[in-house]
């Protein structure tokens, strides 16, 4: 099939609830991906941040193979050791207790939601300390909660009525957050740098006020790390950069190399909130996941890749600052978002694709989440089609 019959075929069978870009990618290896037509794209978007090894990784495509051909999928009413194995170097790694499997990003913010409110509960036996605090311009997921707890309004449309429950407060506003604090409130949930946002790094000043207040009142913190996990910013855990410890880290994009989990991390009292029969999900652990898993954190536990993945990340960010018309980038890592002057990011994306190039955007900013596995030499071919579009007129 070409690509036009790809796309004909695909579009009278699926619904369409995506805008999408007509090009139907087939094949791949590293950051580089070929589509139906045989064109190949030098690839800084990395299925949002998904594709953490890149396209076809080796070792990772050979891993999950050889559990698929032993055993695909086991029940959560019994054991496995590849899921097991997972758990282990995961929580180990995070510095965190326990986590929780499931296979999305919005499924381990769902699981957040409940062990938060679920402690609050426990603890205060009070049916109305439940609010949780999110951030203006956050993004949480498109299940019914997580569209809740999604700080936009244009996302809270259609599907009345939402999940009750969600308070939104401007980041970075230090006096906005200490307002929104009533006896209500059971948690503050966040991202360290907003993806669908915009690519906007919380302050360290309203980062630790976050922790302050969450100290004061016995609120959980909650960061969703969905997107800013993994080593996408050039750390496991953009945590780290903070220097903060929060009672429950989501995680999910770039955790299975490309294949489907999401998980939430919790530590102390966190750990053990949901007891037998209080959250499940019936893929979740599943061992072929966790065995490509497993290849990713293989890979972000070797000293010599996180000080290359620094070094490329600093390259990439002063390739993209050096380009014409870009008036600033945010982001740290891997996970960059370019300020355009001029320019439409949607036509900076459309003219890069046609050059051979996908890249992302984020509201009004061009988002790169290169796989962390890009090379030098595809960095610098990506700039050079990026360069070629923002020197055209527009
Ligand atoms: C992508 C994303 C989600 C939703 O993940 P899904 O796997 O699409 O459910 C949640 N939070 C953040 C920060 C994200 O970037």
């Amino acid at each position: 099939m070409n690509s036009k019959e790809i796309i004909d075929k695909y579009d009278g069978a699926v619904i369409g609830s995506y805008g999408r870009l007509g090009l139907a990618l087939e094949s791949g290896g590293g950051a580089q991906g070929t589509d139906a037509d045989g064109k190949i794209y030098i690839d800084f978007g990395s299925g949002i941040g998904t594709n953490s090894l890149g396209y076809a990784d080796n070792e990772w495509a050979d891993a999950v193979s050889v559990q698929a051909h032993k055993m695909q999928h086991v029940s959560n009413y019994y054991y496995n050791s590849t899921a097991a194995e997972f758990a282990e170097k995961l929580t180990e790694m995070t510095g965190t207790d326990k986590l929780f499997f499931g296979n999305s990003g919005a499924e381990a913010n769902e699981c957040a939601i409940k062990i938060a409110r679920k402690r609050s509960f426990d603890k205060y036996g009070d049916k109305d300390r439940t609010t949780i605090i999110t951030l203006v311009n956050s993004f949480h997921g498109r299940t019914v909660t997580t569209l809740s707890a999604t700080g936009q309004e244009h996302f809270h449309n259609y599907f009345f009525p939402f999940t009750p429950g969600f308070r939104y407060v401007e980041a970075n506003n230090i006096h906005a957050l200490r307002e929104a604090i009533d006896g209500t409130v059971c948690a503050i949930m966040f991202e360290f740098i907003q993806g669908e946002g915009g690519v906007n790094v919380l302050e360290q000043s309203f980062v630790d006020e976050i922790f302050s207040i969450a100290r004061e009142h016995d609120l959980a913190t909650i960061s969703d790390e969905v997107q800013t996990g993994v080593g996408r910013t050039a750390r496991l855990l953009a945590a780290e950069h903070f220097g903060v410890k929060p009672d429950i880290v989501t995680l999910a994009k770039g955790l299975g190399g490309g294949l489907p989990i999401g998980v939430c991390l919790t530590r102390g009292e966190y750990a053990d909130v949901l007891t037998p029969g209080t959250h499940g999900s019936t893929f979740g652990g599943n061992p072929v996941v966790c065995a490509g898993g497993l290849v990713v954190l293989k890979r972000l536990s070797d000293p010599e890749f996180m000080a290359e993945l620094r070094r490329k990340a600093e390259y990439f960010r002063k390739s993209l600052t050096s380009l014409p018309k870009v008036k600033s980038v945010s982001g740290l890592g891997l996970m960059l978002g370019a300020e355009l002057d001029g320019i439409a990011a949607g036509d900076v994306l459309k003219a890069a694709l046609n050059k051979g190039l996908l890249v992302l955007t984020a509201k009004a900013k061009l988002r790169c989440l290169p796989p962390l596995t890009i090379t030098y030499e595809q960095i610098d071919a990506g700039m050079k089609i990026l360069r070629e579009v923002l020197s055209e007129q527009f």
